[in-house]
């Protein structure tokens, strides 16, 4: 892979800050970053590098890099407060020109956990979706990240998605980690056996095995934190040019160019529940024509199709409705499909026909998420509504 943040050349073995960060390999990477498992020589710990896009790269991204640094700093000191789902950074420099991040060591991230459920053995071509307990655990988890966000820190995430919820490693999530015990604490990995209805995340020190037909146990078993404060931002400098969230978990708000609020994160939350659930991308923009301007169309029409007719109130409001809709409120390019007939039951149906949810299951998800996907952001429950909702108790 050739990211912008390689100008750098790192491998095993390169250190930071002058010898404290020595690192070990590759965790990850995303659009803006390469992130490395490094061991941190004075806390004598596993911490996770973050090494951001060259400076001189994009001065617009280096802007960006700055709020996420200042908000990264904000929740630790918030700390106290609790912010048990939300990764924490211990140190931040700069590299030669790079931006760099250090954070807590977490484990695999949710399109990986959900990725190692599609290619398993026993299934190979049954639905993909994880079992309920878990998905419920897994929203729980990321509600209670996202209302310390929204109502601590004022901060809007802006880029839910599961390549950006970590999962807690066993010995995380009990912080007992052995400060002097260098052996050998390799990364952590979680399985998921479809066959025994299990999920295991293990490190070297610890394995925790949640079996899925008792939430206690899950709940128990692990926890997952919201990571990638790369987009957010202040509730206060919402950001009114710049696009934001990934294509699937962006919401109409931000395809109209309306105002944006933290309800824009309740909309990516819904279509990330519902892709744990089935496996499958909600608004999936495959087969969508090369440009943005159809690709958001495309997208505009998978929401109506599914979601039910976009009210008025919305095709009128932001700086691109009229690029979309006609002064009617029909779709442009769509009106003689039948979008207007499919009813807001179509949710219900999807996950039930199409994925194959019983019944029950179906129409409980279906109540769950069809408020959280409301095409008016102020109908949208808040975090502190979701979270009471009868679909995430126990
Ligand atoms: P970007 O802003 O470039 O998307 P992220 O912060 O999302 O960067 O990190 C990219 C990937 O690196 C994540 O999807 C995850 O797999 C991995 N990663 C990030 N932070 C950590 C961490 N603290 N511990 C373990 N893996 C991490
Ligand atoms: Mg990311």
């Amino acid at each position: 892979d050739n990211h912008s943040s390689d100008l750098v050349v790192i491998s095993p073995g390169s250190s930071f800050k002058s010898g404290r960060y020595v690192v070990l390999e590759k965790l990850g990477h995303g659009s803006s970053s390469t992130v490395w498992l490094v061991w941190d020589s004075i806390q004598h710990q596993y911490v996770a590098l973050k090494l951001l896009l060259h400076k001189s790269v994009e001065s617009r991204k280096w802007a960006q890099e700055k709020e996420e640094i200042q908000i990264l700093k904000h929740i630790v000191k918030e700390d106290a407060l609790n912010c048990e789902n939300v990764v924490k950074m211990y140190d931040h420099f700069e590299h030669e020109q790079h931006q760099c991040m250090v954070f807590e060591h977490l484990g695999d991230n949710l399109r990986t956990l959900l990725t190692q459920n599609s290619s398993s053995q026993d299934y190979p071509t049954a639905a993909a979706g994880l079992p309920l307990q878990i998905v419920k655990c897994l929203a729980r988890e990321i509600l209670s990240g996202l209302d310390f966000l929204h109502h601590q820190l004022s901060v809007v995430h802006n880029d839910l998605k599961p390549e950006n919820i970590l999962l807690m490693i066993p010995s995380a999530r009990n912080s007992k980690l052995p400060l002097d015990d260098d052996a050998c604490l390799l990364p952590a990995k979680s399985s998921y056996s479809r066959g025994q209805k299990s999920l295991s995340i293990s490190s070297s020190s610890a394995t925790t095995i949640a079996c899925c037909n008792d939430p206690k146990s899950v709940q128990a078993a692990f926890g997952c934190k919201i990571a990638d404060l790369g987009s957010a931002c202040y509730v206060k400098s919402l950001p009114s040019k710049r696009i934001v969230q990934t294509r699937p978990y962006r919401c109409p708000e931000i395809l109209l160019g309306a105002a944006l609020s933290p309800a824009a994160d309740i909309w990516s939350f819904g279509c990330m529940v519902f892709e744990l659930a089935t496996g499958c991308i909600l608004f999936s923009s495959t087969g969508a024509r090369r440009t943005c301007h159809h690709k958001d169309l495309h997208h505009l029409a998978c929401m109506w199709e599914i979601l039910g007719p976009i009210p008025r109130k919305v095709t009128s409001t932001g700086k691109y409705a009229q690029h979309y809709f006609k002064s009617d409120g029909k779709l442009r390019h769509f009106e003689k499909a039948s979008l207007n007939q499919v009813g807001t039951g179509h949710l219900e149906e999807l996950l039930q026909n199409q994925h194959g949810l019983p019944g029950k299951d179906a129409h409980e998800l279906a109540q769950f998420l069809c408020p959280l996907l409301d095409f008016v952001p102020m109908k949208r429950p808040s975090t502190s509504q979701c979270l009471v909702h009868p679909w995430l108790s126990l």
